[in-house]
């Protein structure tokens, strides 16, 4: 109990998961290529919880125990603020385990339908809390033709389902698809894609399991070549962190696991809760992307002699621009914050859903302008072993050189680092994750139409056009 070691964690991966990549079964995730940095990135979380960042990285539950901060329910602004300043620091691992959030959020709705999930919810999170573990965020269906409900499907299994009920707890098959780190976590949490009818019972279910539980198989992708020269590859090296396509393949799991099984009515409750914690994790990573893409598009620049141009100014103006209509959509969110009735404290729900569409439908345009700045070397670079060559890195040095305060390799690793973050390995997977990560473009319209005060916006369109009083006197004095 209480804050696990590095080695612990890694040790506690080596417990009968069945995880596939590349084609192989990996019968030890913690002694495979393809899976240490992975590791060595969800790791990190725990030296820091326990070494020098601890403060970031830790608190003290109300039992008086340590524990990892990203398990700590905000009740205060300050709460929030040491959450976002958790998120600007912790791994993806971390990142997704805050699906505990999302399932504490909605624990006071899902108590009004049913107290005994309300309880299983409070027990998990204990339970995940207390051993220092990691849950992956497992959510989106596979959803067949999408033109047709889940128990339309020609094959039922296109959204996870329950295929049995006994005394003893419910038996699931199906497919989530795209999960963050799912071979890299303990717990599988559940939940619907979307909200079922009242047709669609056995699609109605939400649940936790183990990611050893007997019938879990996971089948890993990600976005970086197993070995990444660094130089080379200088984000992807560091990064790389796979996601799975996860199998429910006749899976049991107990009564006291369960969070709705049938309850059409919460289905939506639950898969809206996930939204808004992803979305305020991606709207913090991008107030620092945006930062970096300014950062870069200035170095591109000087190293070239043309920071004073006015076409380079005005698209660092426009860059500058992203990054702090981000950083301000993320303040509103967080000075503005909404509460659940048991007290738990969340972002600005519309200022969230905003910002992030924000950073969403501009974010290729943001990479246009680095990449524009930038120039083809960005794909074109030769690469490290070149350099290392001194039959062609002199070349290399010889015409890379831009002027006397510049240094090829300072200027190289800057290129790599650009084609790797916006163009190639790290770069592709980014260019989808902006838009659909978190629940795609229309997921975040649909909360912004749901949230935004139409009210208020519409009285004040009829009271420009005159066909209302603009002020309550004036209605007054219109009456008299
Ligand atoms: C790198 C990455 C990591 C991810 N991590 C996770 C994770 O950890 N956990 C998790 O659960 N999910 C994860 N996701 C999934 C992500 O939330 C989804 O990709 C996103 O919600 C879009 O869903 P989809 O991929 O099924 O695409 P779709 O929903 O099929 O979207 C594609 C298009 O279909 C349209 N569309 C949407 N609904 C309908 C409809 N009813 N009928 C017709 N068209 C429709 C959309 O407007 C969109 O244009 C991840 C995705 C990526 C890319």
């Amino acid at each position: 109990m209480g804050l696990k070691t590095r080695e612990q964690y890694i040790e506690s991966l080596r417990d009968g998961r069945v995880t596939y990549w590349d084609g192989e079964r990996i019968d030890d995730i913690t002694t495979h290529p393809r899976f240490r940095v992975p590791i060595e990135v969800a790791a990190q979380d725990y030296v820091n919880a326990r070494g020098a960042r601890s403060k970031i990285h830790s608190y003290t539950t109300d039992e008086g125990v340590a524990a990892h901060r990203v398990f700590q329910i905000p009740r205060t602004e300050e709460d929030l603020d040491a959450r976002v300043e958790l998120m600007h620091e912790m791994s993806i691992v971390g990142g997704v385990t805050g699906v505990m959030m999302a399932l504490m959020s909605v624990k006071d709705a899902v108590a009004e339908v049913n107290p005994k999930y309300a309880e299983n919810i409070e027990r998990l999170y204990r339970y995940v809390r207390d051993n220092d573990l990691r849950a992956a965020e497992v959510i989106t269906d596979p959803k067949g033709d999408r033109s047709k409900r889940a128990h339309e499907q020609e094959d039922p299994d296109l959204y996870v389902r329950i295929v049995k009920r006994t005394d003893e707890g419910i038996v699931v098959r199906g497919a989530k698809l795209h999960i963050t780190a799912a071979s890299l976590v303990h717990e599988l949490v559940v939940m619907p894609t979307k909200g079922m009818r009242q047709d669609e019972t056995d699609y109605a279910v939400s649940f936790s399991v183990p990611v050893n539980a007997p019938g879990v198989k996971i089948i890993n992708r990600s976005f970086a070549p197993a070995e990444l020269n660094a130089f080379d590859y200088p984000s992807s090296a560091h990064h790389s962190m796979p996601e799975g396509f996860v199998i429910f393949d006749d899976v049991f799991v107990p009564w006291d696991r369960v969070f709705l099984a049938g309850e059409v009515r919460l289905a939506s409750v639950l898969a809206q809760s996930l939204g808004l914690w992803e979305r305020t994790g991606g709207l913090v990573g991008s107030v620092a992307s945006s930062k970096l893409f300014v950062g870069l598009a200035a170095l591109v620049s000087e190293f070239q002699g043309k920071e004073r141009d006015a076409h380079v100014q005005s698209m660092l103006a426009e860059l500058i621009c992203y990054h702090e209509m981000l950083k301000m959509g993320l303040d509103y969110a967080l000075r503005h914050p909404e509460r659940s009735p048991s007290g738990m404290i969340y972002p600005n729900i519309l200022a969230v859903n905003s910002a992030k569409y924000y950073y969403a439908v501009n974010y290729h345009n943001a990479v246009r302008n680095l990449q524009d700045l930038a120039g083809g070397l960005v794909v074109t670079l030769p690469e490290e072993k070149d350099l290392r060559n001194p039959e062609t890195g002199k070349y290399i040095r010889k015409y890379l050189s831009t002027k006397p305060n510049v240094d090829v390799e300072t200027r190289m690793r800057v290129y790599n680092f650009i084609r790797d973050y916006t163009a190639d390995a790290y770069g592709g997977w980014h260019l989808v994750v902006a838009l659909q990560a978190g629940g795609g473009l229309a997921a975040q319209r649909l909360m912004m139409n749901r949230t935004f005060d139409m009210a208020s916006a519409r009285k004040m369109a009829l009271a420009a056009a005159g066909a209302i009083p603009r002020h309550a006197d004036e209605q007054k004095h219109a009456a008299e």
